[in-house]
């Protein structure tokens, strides 16, 4: 059983987290108030609870990692939230980068493969989250390399697993205008951000490199 007790103790662990980001060269506002505020240790197993704030991957189960802090507020900056924008995340995972999301504005779709991880991730945010800001949050358990078109289109669209290519069903699910963030490559990957021109034309950004799981799926890799 699960302990949900945020304590001075943690609030303070995750200012220090925040110094860390800023020095890492995260600058928006609302990211770095959202990881101010969420308490990620609801989002680990208890056994990792001491070691919630360091800016590392753990292991959630099922093979699978919740994401670096640092990795979470460069991918969270690169989409560049506005209020009520309509993300999708693909992979939902602890489910930390979609309270992320929310706390940044968004309204957020958020798929998963393992119905296991999606199980654990609501009832961690219904600890996590106020409702008003829970209301704004749709889970779903499926293949997200297809996207998920029966909300389509998106402002916004996350990848948070490592993918071979970017799949062109995720970009035919955003609006005009619209961006992906996606980490792309085999043994690294190098986080790129697709910006939507018009329905032909679309611009390429490259960033850094990250070390993510795989993305698994008709359109990513193969099982
Ligand atoms: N966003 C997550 C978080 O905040 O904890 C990070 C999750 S982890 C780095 C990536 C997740 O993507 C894993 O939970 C994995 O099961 C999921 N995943 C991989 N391929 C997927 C797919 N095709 N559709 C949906 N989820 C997928």
């Amino acid at each position: 059983m699960h302990t949900y007790r945020d304590t001075y103790k943690h609030k303070g662990l995750r200012n220090q987290l925040v110094a860390l980001l800023k020095v890492k060269g995260i600058t928006d506002p609302d990211v770095l108030k959202a990881i101010s505020e969420l308490p990620r240790h609801f989002f680990l197993p208890d056994d990792f609870e001491s070691h919630a704030y360091e800016d590392k991957a753990f292991p959630i189960g099922e093979d699978q990692t919740i994401s670096q802090p640092y990795t979470v507020a460069y991918q969270t900056e690169l989409l560049d939230i506005k209020p009520g924008n309509k993300v999708l995340e693909i992979g939902t995972g602890s489910g930390y980068q979609a309270a992320v999301l929310l706390m940044c504005g968004a309204r957020v779709f958020s798929i998963e493969r393992h119905k296991k991880l999606s199980d654990r991730a609501v009832r961690t945010l219904k600890n996590a989250l106020p409702a008003d800001l829970l209301s704004g949050l749709s889970l779903f358990i499926g293949d997200g390399t297809r996207g998920l078109k029966d909300k389509a289109p998106y402002d916004r669209i996350i990848v948070t697993a490592g993918a071979p290519s970017v799949p062109k069903a995720l970009l035919a699910q955003l609006v005009i205008g619209g961006i992906l963030v996606i980490p792309v490559g085999e043994k690294v990957q190098r986080m790129v951000r697709i910006t939507k021109v018009s329905e032909k034309d679309i611009k390429t950004e490259l960033f850094d490199d990250f070390n993510f799981v795989p993305l698994v799926g008709e359109n990513g890799w193969k099982v």
